[in-house]
This record gives C-alpha cells, sequence and structure tokens, in this order.
C-alpha cells in the first residue's frame, strides 16, 4: 500500500494533532502515522465507571492560563476546574500542614541564567555550601530539590541551571503556580482535535510504526508496520513528533535499534543529533487508587499542630519510596488518590509490570497514613497505572535541558532542508517544554514553519 501526502506527520499526541489541524485549515493533504490504537499520545485519559470521573495516566493539569488550553476550552464551553485543597508534607516522621512553594521558593528565585551554565546540585552545593549541616538551609535544599526530581522529574545532578530559569519566568507569564483540571479529563482535548481533524478528512494511520525514513530535497519516504504489513507513505515533507528519547534511541547505532526507533537515511545532520545529546527525558511513574470510601477525612496525624483531620488534603510530600508525592481530587471530594513516583523513584518499580507497581503504591500510602496494608487492600475498588518508561512509543515521561544545553531545543526544533521538520514538546521554545501547552504550540509553530516553506 502506497499513500500520498502533502505533509506526513508522525505521531499523533497533541503537537502532531494540532499540527495537523493548522495544516488542514491551510488546505493541505495530511497524513498522520501513529503507532499506537489511539490518539493522544502522553495524553491518556481513563475512566472510572463507579465515581464517573475521568483518571489520567499521563498528563492531568493544566498548568496555570496557557492559552493553547484556555482558548480550545473556551471555544468548547468548557471550563477547567482549579486544584485547591490544603497541603501536607512530613515533619520529624509525622504528617503536617505546610506551604510548599514558600519552603523551597526563596531559594528558587535565587537561581539565575546570568552566570554561566551549572547543574542544580551544583548550584547547591556552591550557594548553600553548609546545606547538609545547617538545618534551615537543609530545609530549603531539600525542597527545592524535590520540585526539580518531583516536578521536573529531572536528574539534580544533570539538569541546567539555565533551564530551570526559562520556565520559572515562563510560569510566571501564565499564572503557572495555579493549577487546573478538565472536567471531562484531558481526553477533551484529544477529541476537540480529532473532530476538527474528521471534517477537514485527515487521514490518521493508527497501529502504523514508522521504522525507516528516506529523506533528500522536498521528497520523504517513510516505511512503517502495521498489521497490513509493510507500508509505504511518501509525502513532500515530515513533520516528526516523536518523544525526545524515541528520537535518540534512533540513533543507536544499525542493528540495535529497538520497537519505536525509526531509522533516517541519510542519519539526521550531527548538529541534529549534538542536540539529541544534551536533552534528557524525565522519568515518572503514577499510579491512581480508586477506594470504596474517602477513609483519609477522619484520619487526624497524631503531631498535627493544627489538630486537622486529612478530609481537605490536596497535595502530600514526603520522602517515602517510590511514591513520595500523593494527591487527592479535591476540591471534588472522592475517594481517589494518585500517587508519583519520579526519578530514581521510578527506576525501582519501572518494567516489573503493574500488580508490582500497585504493590508498592499501597504500601507507600499505608506508612505515609499509618493504616494498615491489609486494610487498604480490603479498602481498594480500583487501580489504574501506566509504565511509560517501557513504554517503546514514550520511553520516558517528559524531557529536560541539561547543563550546558543551552540552545538544543532551538537546534532540534531547526528545519532539515525544507523536508524534515520537527515538533512535540523537547522542541517547544518558550520554556513550558514538558507540557500539554508546549507540545500544542510546538505543533502550532511547526505547521508556520511548513505552510512558510511550502511553493
Ligand atoms: C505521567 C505524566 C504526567 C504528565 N503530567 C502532565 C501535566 O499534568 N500537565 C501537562 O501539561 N503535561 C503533563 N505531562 C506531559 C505531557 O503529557 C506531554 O508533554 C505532552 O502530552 C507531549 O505531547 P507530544 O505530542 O509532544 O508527544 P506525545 O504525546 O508522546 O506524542 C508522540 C506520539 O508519537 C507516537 N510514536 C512514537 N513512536 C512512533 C513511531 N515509531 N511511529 C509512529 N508513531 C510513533 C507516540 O505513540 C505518540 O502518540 C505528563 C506526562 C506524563 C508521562
Amino acid at each position: 500500500m502506497s499513500f500520498d501526502a502533502n505533509v506526513i506527520i508522525l505521531g499523533a499526541g497533541a503537537a502532531g494533532l494540532s499540527a495537523a489541524t493548522e495544516l488542514s485549515r491551510a488546505g493541505r493533504k495530511v497524513l498522520i502515522l501513529e503507532a499506537r490504537e489511539r490518539l493522544g499520545g502522553r495524553i491518556f485519559t481513563r475512566y472510572d465507571a463507579v465515581c464517573d470521573v475521568p483518571v489520567e495516566l499521563g498528563a492531568e493539569f493544566i498548568h496555570g492560563r496557557p492559552p493553547e488550553i484556555w482558548d480550545l476550552l473556551k471555544k468548547h464551553k468548557t471550563v477547567a476546574r482549579e486544584v485547591k485543597g490544603e497541603n501536607f508534607c512530613v515533619r520529624n516522621g509525622e504528617l503536617c500542614t505546610c506551604d510548599f512553594f514558600s519552603e523551597g521558593g526563596s531559594l528558587l528565585e535565587k537561581l539565575n541564567d546570568r552566570s554561566p551554565d551549572e547543574s542544580f546540585l551544583e548550584f547547591i552545593e556552591r550557594r548553600y555550601p553548609s546545606w547538609k549541616t545547617d538545618p534551615k538551609q537543609r530545609e530549603s535544599v531539600e525542597w527545592a530539590r524535590k520540585y526539580v526530581t518531583g516536578f521536573h522529574a529531572a536528574d539534580p545532578g544533570l539538569v541546567s541551571v539555565h533551564w530551570l530559569v526559562k520556565g520559572l519566568r515562563a510560569d510566571e507569564k501564565i499564572e503557572g503556580d495555579r493549577a487546573f483540571r478538565i472536567p471531562q479529563g484531558y481526553q477533551l482535548l484529544t477529541d476537540i482535535f480529532q473532530r476538527q481533524l474528521a471534517s477537514a478528512s485527515v487521514a490518521i494511520e493508527l497501529n502504523t510504526v514508522a521504522e525507516s525514513i528516506r529523506w533528500t530535497g522536498r521528497q520523504v519516504e517513510v516505511k512503517a508496520r502495521s498489521v497490513k504489513g509493510t507500508l509505504t507513505f511518501n509525502g513532500s515533507c515530515l513533520l516528526v513528533t516523536l518523544p525526545l528519547s524515541v528520537l535518540q534511541a534512533s540513533l543507536l547505532e544499525r542493528g540495535q535499534e529497538e520497537v519505536g526507533a525509526v531509522r533516517f537515511v541519510p542519519e539526521l545532520p550531527p548538529k541534529k543529533q549534538e542536540a539529541l545529546g544534551k536533552l534528557a527525558m524525565g522519568k515518572v511513574i503514577r499510579v491512581t487508587l480508586r477506594f470504596r470510601e474517602r477513609f483519609w477525612e477522619n484520619l487526624r496525624p497524631k503531631h498535627s499542630p493544627e489538630s486537622k483531620t486529612l478530609a481537605k488534603m490536596g497535595f502530600l510530600l514526603s520522602d517515602e519510596n517510590p511514591f513520595p508525592t500523593w494527591w487527592t481530587t479535591m476540591p471534588e471530594k472522592l475517594p481517589i488518590i494518585t500517587g508519583w513516583a519520579p526519578f530514581k523513584c521510578t527506576e525501582a518499580i519501572s518494567g516489573k509490570g503493574e500488580d508490582f507497581i500497585i504493590d508498592k503504591a499501597l504500601d507507600t500510602l499505608g506508612r505515609l497514613l499509618k493504616v494498615d496494608r491489609q486494610e487498604l487492600e480490603g479498602l481498594l475498588g480500583a487501580a489504574y497505572t501506566h509504565d511509560w518508561q517501557t513504554d517503546p512509543f514514550a520511553r520516558g515521561a517528559y524531557s529536560y535541558v541539561k547543563v550546558g544545553g543551552d540552545g538544543a531545543q532551538r537546534e532540534l526544533a531547526t528545519p532539515v532542508e525544507d523536508t524534515l521538520f520537527f515538533a512535540g514538546e523537547a522542541t517547544d521554545l518558550s520554556g513550558h517544554n514538558g507540557t500539554v501547552h508546549g507540545a500544542i504550540a510546538s505543533g502550532r509553530r511547526a505547521a508556520k514553519e511548513i505552510l512558510r516553506s511550502m511553493p
């Protein structure tokens, strides 16, 4: 089977779908090739019928008020709900309320991009040499470190301070300290794009894994594997929206390629390959547990100075492994709680199967809330998780820039000979990579580049 298009798009995540919408609107014949049996990529919404709510396995929050998402929601008469609730953390082994942002915030304000780039860990050692012995410094360092490893899922010894600053600045502009949820789940965005693409008759081939790309000036041939066998697709240009780690896997020596990785013939230019080496993929596994009741409603942490119950608990931050961070559905009072295992914690559970992950989540939650493990198990109604690390079409959660990697995102995003174009969260240039709105913005940016390049 052979198919001809003006533009072939690899990947039907937020970036690919948004680019396809813009290109088809401009009258281009677009074809999307997607390896999975579904659209959305790292947007992956399931549904819990008992609570009648969406359950996210990938993206859940809208970070702030990015126009890429809010404008779409407004147009489709949907209002996102703000996340509210009391934040708890563990101090001296006991749960108590705390304000995460003021705890680590002052340290994060000291990060700057005027000095030469350094890793977050190097910054800490330079600015707070006695942090290990000074209890006050130690506390703010620990909080800021949680932000780096927990929120960005990044290695503190690798992540670029310049990149962290860029992200903090970008967040400030969109009230990034506020978080919202889409009541119907992130799937709503995928559905909106899907409807727009269907009305523009954009062809989407699901279950179609691109394996090789032959390209020369304004001609592209993609060979892909599907249940129908090996398929060939021809276009005058290609938009690559594959996740960073999938692209990095594509650079492996021939014979070592793994599922999902694509081979470029000729190879990607050296500058592009260098850029790929300056970026890294953060690791996260999340698990959502639905219980028969909100058993934490009446739990009153023993040494909580306020003697508060956990009834209004929003987030809970701890050092407990492998799920140090948890959040509820507040302000919705549902018997649902989500555990977050970022960075090193992921390594301990990835590849071991869903039962293992759920088991470890129950262990951690039991220890944190001091609830008997068997009791928790008895209360459990359903559990939802997805291993993004072993998923061959994601190979990780979301990207970050390594120390010394200034400019790598721009290099990755740069088109090659008006034939290969690049989008996806890792190519976002506005400081919003690692997010859905960053991915949408990158798709729109790439669509503009393609339209400009076309005769
Ligand atoms: C656990 C988790 C939690 C997150 N939480 C949030 C959050 O709360 N808020 C937020 O804004 N963002 C969050 N994100 C990040 C957000 O989901 C991503 O930044 C965004 O969805 C990425 O979109 P994309 O189009 O760049 O990539 P993707 O969605 O990954 O799309 C790429 C597509 O390419 C396909 N593909 C891969 N290989 C091939 C191949 N060989 N052939 C064909 N197709 C291929 C993939 O299947 C995929 O559909 C989270 C991500 C994860 C994993």
